[in-house]
This record gives C-alpha cells, structure tokens and sequence, in this order.
C-alpha cells in the first residue's frame, strides 16, 4: 500500500509529483560530446529531483500519517 500524502499549503490529499530539475536532452548532448560534464549534469539532476504537490507545485507535501499531516487530514 502506498502512503498517502497532504499538502501543508493547500490542503491537497493525495500523491506527490515528482520533478526533476533540468532536461533529460541537455543531459544526453552532453553526455555525446562532453563525457565529464554529462556526468556532473547527471549527478546535480538525481540530487536535484523533488517531489511536489500536484495541485500548486510546492514542495509541502507531508505524510498523512505524521503528526501534523493527521491534524490536517482529520
Ligand atoms: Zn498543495
């Protein structure tokens, strides 16, 4: 079972979306023509993946389950 998520922001009750920062284009051409910075790309864009809420894109979402995500749920 997935766990379900709430949005401090918005109030929105579901699953978060992810979003990854940058293009996955930009990490293939460099990836062709430059091995090192393809790499580096690669690196800064698995660090920089997020998940948000898919109602007003912040990244606020909590776990139901935790203390205040049940105060907001309930
Ligand atoms: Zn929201």
């Amino acid at each position: 079972m997935k766990k379900l998520f709430v949005c401090t922001t918005c109030g929105f009750k579901g699953y978060p979306k992810k979003k990854v920062k940058g293009s996955i284009l930009t990490e293939i051409f460099l990836w062709i023509f430059f091995i090192l910075p393809g790499l580096i790309y690669s690196i800064w864009r698995l660090n920089s993946k997020t998940w948000v809420c898919p109602k007003c894109g912040n990244q606020t979402m909590i776990p139901a389950d935790s203390p205040v995500g049940q105060k907001l749920t309930s």
